[in-house]
């Protein structure tokens, strides 16, 4: 690929089930064999403030509160992730919302257990990716 072109940047988070289950380093690997680099990366309690914030899309809905206890529940990955199409390529290995539903072969699908415990995030558009690495990274911890 000629350089730069199209490079995009997508925001992962690795959630608690992922972290609980010992399948940070399974998924991370698929990205990078799928052709992602990582950019930033770091491991964090997510607070309830950010979390609302992150989430604030979904304020209004029953699970609401049970989203934000598990999100919070343990120590979470966040990366920043490269590549070209990134968004779309990333929300594509990862599959649909609820494991069920994803595509055999997806990451949800493999590894999710649940609609709410489904192993990962991923931004859902350029900018909720803009937007999401701004919550989570200063630039100063994003490579170039
Ligand atoms: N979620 C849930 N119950 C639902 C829908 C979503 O617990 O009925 C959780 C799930 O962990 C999901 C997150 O809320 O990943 C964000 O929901 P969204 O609709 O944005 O799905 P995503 O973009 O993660 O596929
Ligand atoms: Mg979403």
């Amino acid at each position: 690929m000629p350089a730069g072109i199209l490079m995009e940047s997508t925001l992962i988070i690795l959630k608690p089930d992922c972290v609980k289950a010992g399948l940070c380093g399974t998924v991370l690997s698929r990205f990078e064999k799928e052709g992602f680099t990582i950019a930033a990366m770091k491991m964090v309690r997510l607070s309830r403030a950010l979390l609302e914030e992150h989430y604030s899309h979904l304020s209004g809905k029953p699970f609401f509160p049970s989203l934000l206890e598990f999100m919070s529940s343990t120590p979470v990955i966040v990366a920043v992730l490269k590549r070209e199409n990134a968004v779309e390529k990333a929300r594509q290995i990862c599959g649909k919302t609820n494991p069920a539903e994803a595509a055999e072969g997806t990451i949800r699908r493999q590894y999710g257990s649940s609609v709410q415990a489904n192993i990962i995030h991923a931004s859902d558009s350029l900018q909720s990716a803009e937007r999401e690495i701004r919550r989570f990274f200063k630039p100063e911890e994003i490579c170039a």
